[in-house]
């Protein structure tokens, strides 16, 4: 198993775990499931090696991919017009 080391963050200990993570790509928020990342286990920071982050940015990257991946929707809400 790959070593992530300590958490920069709050120098926890990171374990590996499949994560989703979303990435806005030119507007549109995609997401990625599955993604192998070392995980903070006190702050719940992120993140991944670097050859991971290299093939999210070649998946990202892939129009077709895109086009023909499933969808969900989410909620939207508009924070001003919902607190006023
Ligand atoms: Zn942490």
């Amino acid at each position: 198993m790959y070593n992530y080391g300590k958490c920069h963050v709050c120098g926890g200990r990171m374990e590996e775990a499949e994560i989703k993570q979303d990435f806005w790509v030119s507007g549109r928020l995609v997401v990625i499931e599955s993604l192998p990342a070392g995980v903070c286990r006190q702050c719940g920071e992120r993140v991944v090696k670097a050859d991971i982050g290299r093939q999210i940015a070649a998946l990202l990257g892939d129009q077709k991919l895109r086009r023909k991946a499933r969808t969900m929707s989410v909620p939207v809400i508009t924070f001003a017009k919902t607190i006023a």
